[in-house]
């Protein structure tokens, strides 16, 4: 009968262990490269879209891994966050990324995320501020991006938490907007300083009229707001047009530049003059 039993459901229980043995290696690679320093960094340019002019980037994690290559972080993210690990990936790849940019033309910003589990912790702000004046990275250089599903926890800790980040000068972005449990009332409830359009969206917008219209939307919204937005996803120059034909301010997507190393997010800022 046991042996039955294994037969049927063979195929689960590969697939089930399989995952297990990845989780667990993946939270083992996860103690034991943070402090190695193998969360890293990578640089995806955000341009002004009326000139074209690359402003930002968004920070990006990346697992530089000895044997495997880099990781993508839809792959550690999710288990960082299960095994209490995100913190501490989170604050190395922002010490890494602030000493990378702090000497970099005062005009470039970092957009940085933050996980709903890492707006539970009370001290994140000082964390964050910590790592500023460690790093000599200047506040007003810093915006950080947060989903909404960060805020249905506990409202009014993120609300003490992004208090705390604005009264250093830290920008607030609302991230993914459009997807999720997306709720109007969560733009009055936090000072967010901008709309980050999910790419989702963008990426269909001009195939897709159902797509477009929720653009459209979300910029009207913005403009009445008074929210500058950024689009992600801008794949092509006929996106890129639409955009910036609906007056849009901000964008990022491999039309510009896929997230890039350090590398060359500086060698493209030497080629702008910018740094
Ligand atoms: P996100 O915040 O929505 O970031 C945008 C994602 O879209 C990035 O994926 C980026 O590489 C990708 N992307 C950018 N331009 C385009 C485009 O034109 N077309 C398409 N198809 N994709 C584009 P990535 O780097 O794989 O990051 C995935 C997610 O992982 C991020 O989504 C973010 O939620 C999370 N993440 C990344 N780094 C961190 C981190 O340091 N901390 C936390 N908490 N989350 C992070
Ligand atoms: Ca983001
Ligand atoms: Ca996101
Ligand atoms: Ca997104």
């Amino acid at each position: 009968a046991k042996a039955a039993g294994r037969g049927r459901h063979a195929w689960f229980d590969a697939t089930m262990e399989r995952e297990l043995v990845s989780r667990n290696a993946i939270e083992a690679g996860l103690r034991e490269g943070i402090p190695l320093g193998q969360f890293v960094p990578y640089y995806e340019p955000q341009v002004d879209l009326e000139s074209g002019a690359i402003i930002g980037f968004e920070v990006l994690a990346r697992w530089e891994h000895p044997t495997r290559g880099v990781i993508p972080p839809d792959s550690f993210i999710p288990v960082a966050e299960e095994c209490g690990l995100i913190a501490d990936m989170s604050v190395s790849v922002m010490r890494r990324a602030f000493t990378e940019a702090r000497d970099w033309d005062q005009s470039i910003t970092l957009s940085v995320n933050i996980s709903p589990a890492q707006l539970k912790d009370p001290w994140l702000a000082q964390k964050i501020v910590k790592l500023l004046v460690e790093t000599g990275y200047p506040a007003n250089r810093l915006e950080i991006e947060i989903t909404e599903s960060s805020l249905f926890q506990n409202l009014s800790l993120a609300q003490s938490i992004v208090g705390s980040l604005k009264n250093q000068g830290i920008r607030l972005a609302l991230d993914d907007f459009g997807t999720g449990y997306s709720s109007l009332a969560h733009l009055r409830a936090l000072p967010f300083d901008r709309i980050k359009i999910d790419k989702s969206f963008v990426t269909a917008m001009n195939k897709d009229p159902e797509s477009m219209a929720i653009v459209n939307a979300i910029s009207k919204l913005g403009e009445s707001l008074n929210l500058p937005i950024t689009a992600e996803g801008i794949e092509d120059q006929g996106i890129y047009d639409s955009l910036r034909s609906m007056g849009l301010h901000k964008g990022q997507g491999w039309h510009f530049g896929k997230p890039m190393t350090v590398t060359a997010a500086r060698r493209l800022l030497a080629e702008k003059g910018l740094l």
